[in-house]
């Protein structure tokens, strides 16, 4: 199954990709892991990526929609996946288009007062990329996956936040619509705990935990 997580930054969408697709066992593809992993490496993607990231813009379109389109074609990603952050604008939909077959889209719908709160209390792992909140960890500040350090991501600072709430509402939440036409997309409370939201996707998706 193929399938897109749409949906504001802090919805969740890493936290339940992680989960479904554990579940599923099918890659998580998280257009924002492999852009930060590009930026740790130095490499050419990375270093156009990161002053877009800091500033808590989209990196343009032609950088990502190549980059997505490579790993889509590695063996891994035949019996399917979940593409957690692409696409993030209508010309990134159109492109997907011409190289994917999607069979859902799952949008998770959270308010923006509750996402700030959350980005600004998100930890991530340095290492396997697991994410935590503050209000959850008890103080603790290694994961609890892998045992190496958690940080706070440099663009979950406020005036950051806030810009990346602006972009997801003039450029990404119209995919709502442009999926909707397609009669691909499914909404999910992204408000409830974390395992009734899972309960909720893996009942869209028909498959059982
Ligand atoms: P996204 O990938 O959409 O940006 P994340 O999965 O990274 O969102 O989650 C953002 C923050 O919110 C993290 O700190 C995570 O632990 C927390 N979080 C995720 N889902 C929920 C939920 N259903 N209820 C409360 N907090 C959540
Ligand atoms: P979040 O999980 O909080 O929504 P991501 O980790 O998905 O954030 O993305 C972090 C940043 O990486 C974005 O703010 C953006 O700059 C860049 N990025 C990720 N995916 C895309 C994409 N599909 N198109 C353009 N930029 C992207
Ligand atoms: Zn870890």
């Amino acid at each position: 199954m193929n399938i897109i997580f749409l949906g504001p930054p802090g919805a969740g969408k890493g936290t339940q990709a992680q989960r479904i697709c554990d579940a599923l066992n099918i890659p998580q593809i998280s257009t924002g892991d492999m852009l930060r992993r590009a930026m740790k490496e130095g490499t050419e993607t990375g270093l156009k990526a990161k002053s877009y990231i800091d500033a808590g813009q989209l990196v343009p379109d032609e950088v990502i929609i190549d980059l997505v389109k490579e790993r889509l074609a590695q063996d891994d990603c035949k019996n399917g996946y979940i593409l957690d952050g692409f696409p993030r604008t209508v010309p990134q939909a159109e492109a997907l288009s011409a190289f994917a077959d999607i069979d859902s889209v799952i949008e998770l719908a959270v308010e923006d007062q509750v996402l700030v709160d959350r980005l600004s209390g998100r930890r991530v792992c340095v290492n396997c990329g697991a994410t935590y909140h503050i209000s959850t960890l008890n103080g603790k500040t290694v994961c609890e996956k892998c045992g190496e350090s958690l940080i706070q991501r440099n663009d979950d600072n406020a005036e950051t936040v806030l810009s990346r709430l602006q972009v997801y509402h003039a450029q990404t939440a119209p995919l709502i619509g442009y999926y909707t036409e397609k009669g691909l997309l499914h909404a999910v409370k992204g408000d409830q705990g974390i395992d009734n939201t899972f309960a909720a996707i893996m009942d869209i998706l028909g498959a059982k935990a």
